[in-house]
């Protein structure tokens, strides 16, 4: 590939504003341009190399992106007047990033690249060749992409004043050597270029082609569907000179910002022939000549481009502001919440203290007052809500726990009924009987509700080791020690709740008691629901229903048992009772289990973590109980790093907003 001397190449922007318009006329345009926007092009570039990016606010730049070997590293190339890397297949296989700087004619050309933090100063006839490698040493050898940027700074008299993104052609086929998600890589890198608002499309589309079948305009329409903010650059059209009137007059894929036609270097061509070449189309060509002088040529594209890029920068200036103004403040605070680093063991004392406080004071909300604010989005730290969850499951476990209208109805107590037989006098329910059918009963349910207690525990477990990490998670030394006291405290917690749901249970199982008004009352129904009963068995019924029990199959009751009655009865005191006890323990069990942690967090926690602590170091020593993790010394360097790079952005910001609104 030709290059062009760097006096060939002065030559070459002169005659490139000499080309349509009048010399002196361009020159004048461009300088005022210049003039204006050298310094909003300087500001963001600032921000962009401060990295403001990095902390998620998008700068206005101008992306080129086009269908694999559209020409747009051509029409970069024509725009800049140097020689980039060109030709058939892949060859832009990274982001690069191309800042055109308008230079002084006694500066001459300079070129600076740019990559991962490393700067090469090279001459201009060892761009391609630089590129090149450094797409090599970032992407690999081969044919894969990657999407660490390169920066190309030229600085070149009368060079339009543009900074402009070049990235990988969109290919739908991967070619041998390539990944097979080549080109969901591709789009992915594209779709993060192109979504920002502030992003300016650049649409370079083959003249030779369909444009509605363009995969580069179809991307461009999902994230700027009117076009808005998308301007076409029609290339190759001494190519394919005829339709392109057509298709830019049509303008059947919704261009916001208008089309440019251009035809770029062709092969060995320099730079300034390509220009004057082109020129001769746009004039000579019986088809291109009617085309519209405001929409072709290289220098209209370039000056249609610089307008663009002002007008985008100052309407994005104020808010960008906003964004660093908002983010500064968020990492200011970030590090306020980090801890200082204590002089003296008063102070360390101190801050030991606030901290015991602030876990005191965590816990307190929110397993005392069920605070919701403190988690708003973690509804498993919504500590009393989930408690609540719990209780209710295992209060509705305990009312579906038993049927009453079992398939054997009444056989159970008609069998301990006969067994008991001559215990107690007739019509008199043998007192032994109702205590076996209840031991039962509780007995079936301790399981769940010794479960109740450890799964409570368990999740209360996970609240204080959470809320011991974030208070704790600066000093390591701390957490440790907190985390073991707490351990043994729940440990602790964990058998007091069991023990304590096996006496509740145990007293239920030892005790028959109750003032329950509606154990009398429910007392006065059973008459009437055992006359029915009695009359569906003489009657031979297959079932009988009995308000407040249900349908009763009436196949396995024992008719004939002289018991039947005694048994009826029998059960309905058994059911009688097992409501009354069944109340008392959805209610007791939670809270008991409620009250043990209410007590744990306002008198337990905090004094054995201080015990914990101060009984293994002496007052003087609290310092390196305090001492912060490493991390937290990492995290301390990288906020105060990105604090002075946005402070600097903003300052930067700022001076030219203010320059922006004297003038
Ligand atoms: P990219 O993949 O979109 O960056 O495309 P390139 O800029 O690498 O161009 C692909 C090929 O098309 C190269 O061989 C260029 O020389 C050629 N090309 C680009 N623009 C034009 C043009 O306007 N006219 C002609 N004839 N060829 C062009
Ligand atoms: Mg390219």
């Amino acid at each position: 590939m030709a290059h062009t001397s760097v006096e060939q190449q002065g030559t070459v922007t002169l005659m490139l504003d000499n080309l349509c318009i009048k010399k002196q006329e361009t020159v004048c345009l461009t300088d005022s341009y210049n003039e204006r926007i050298r310094p909003l092009l300087d500001s963001v570039d600032t921000l962009r190399g401060l990295g403001v990016m990095k902390e998620g606010i998008n700068l206005p730049s101008i992306v080129v992106v086009g269908d694999q070997s559209s020409g747009k590293s051509s029409v970069l190339e024509s725009l800049a007047g140097i020689s980039l890397p060109r030709g058939q297949g892949i060859c832009t296989r990274v982001p690069l990033i191309m800042r055109l700087h308008n230079s002084r004619l006694d500066e001459g050309m300079q070129i600076v690249v740019e990559y991962n933090g490393k700067k090469l100063s090279i001459a201009d006839s060892q761009i391609t060749e630089t590129l090149n490698s450094v797409t090599e040493e970032i992407a690999g050898t081969g044919k894969s992409i990657n999407d660490t940027p390169i920066t190309l700074n030229v600085w070149k008299p009368n060079a339009p004043d543009l900074t402009m993104v070049d990235l990988p052609g969109i290919t739908r086929v991967p070619v041998h050597g390539q990944p097979q998600d080549i080109y969901e890589q591709i789009s992915r890198i594209i779709m993060q270029y192109i979504a920002p608002k502030e992003s300016i499309i650049l649409n370079v589309l083959s003249a030779a082609v369909d444009f509605p079948t363009c995969e580069s305009i179809r991307m461009s329409q999902l994230v700027d569907e009117k076009g808005e903010r998308t301007l076409a650059v029609v290339s190759k059209v001494d190519k394919a000179p005829e339709g392109v009137l057509e298709k830019v007059t049509d303008n059947s894929v919704n261009i916001g910002l208008g089309y440019v036609c251009v035809r770029n270097r062709v092969g060995n061509e320099t730079i300034s022939e390509a220009r004057q070449m082109e020129c001769e189309l746009f004039t000579r060509d019986p088809d291109l000549s009617k085309i519209d002088k405001n929409m072709v040529g290289i220098p209209v594209l370039a000056k249609k481009l610089m307008q663009i890029q002002a007008m985008s920068i100052s309407k994005c200036l104020p808010d960008i502001l906003k964004k660093i103004d908002a983010t500064l403040s968020k990492r200011q605070s970030e590090l306020n919440t980090l801890p200082r680093n204590f002089s003296t063991s008063a102070e360390a004392m101190i801050e030991f203290m606030r901290l015991m406080d602030s876990i005191k004071g965590m816990l307190h909300k929110l397993l005392v007052q069920g605070d919701i604010e403190l988690f708003p989005d973690e509804t498993e730290m919504h500590c009393i809500a989930c408690l609540y969850k719990m209780f209710e499951s295992y209060s509705h476990d305990l009312s579906s726990a038993f049927n009453n209208t079992p398939d054997d109805f009444l056989v159970e107590e008609v069998k301990l009924l006969e067994e008991a037989r001559g215990v107690s006098l007739p019509n008199f329910l043998p007192h032994s009987v109702l205590v076996i059918l209840l031991q039962s009963r509780i007995e079936s349910i301790s399981e769940r509700s010794r479960d109740l207690a450890i799964m409570a525990c368990h999740y209360i477990d996970k609240v204080v080791c959470r809320v011991i990490d974030i208070q704790t998670q600066c000093f390591p030394s701390l957490h440790s020690a907190s985390r073991r006291a707490f351990q043994a405290l729940i440990d602790r917690k964990r058998d007091e709740c069991i023990r304590l749901v096996q006496d509740t249970l145990d007293m239920q199982k030892t005790i028959f008691f109750t003032l329950n008004p509606s154990f009398s009352e429910s007392r006065q129904n059973w008459e009437e629901w055992k006359k029915t009963f009695l009359d569906a068995i003489k009657r031979n019924h297959n079932t009988v229903k009995l308000e407040g029990i249900g349908e009763i199959n009436l196949k396995n009751v024992p008719k004939d048992s002289i018991q039947l009655d005694a048994a009826f009865d029998m059960k309905m005191s058994v059911m009688a009772y097992w409501s009354v006890v069944k109340m008392r323990l959805v209610d007791d069990i939670p809270l008991h289990l409620r009250f043990t942690f209410h007590k744990m967090v306002q008198d337990d926690i905090v004094n054995l973590v201080v015990k914990e602590v101060l009984g293994s170091a002496e007052p003087a020593k609290i310092g390196d109980i305090l001492e912060e993790s490493p991390k937290t010394a990492t995290k301390r360097r990288d906020l105060l790093k990105r604090i002075a790079m946005l402070r600097e952005s903003k300052y930067t910001l700022s001076k030219i907003i203010d320059k922006l609104e004297e003038a």
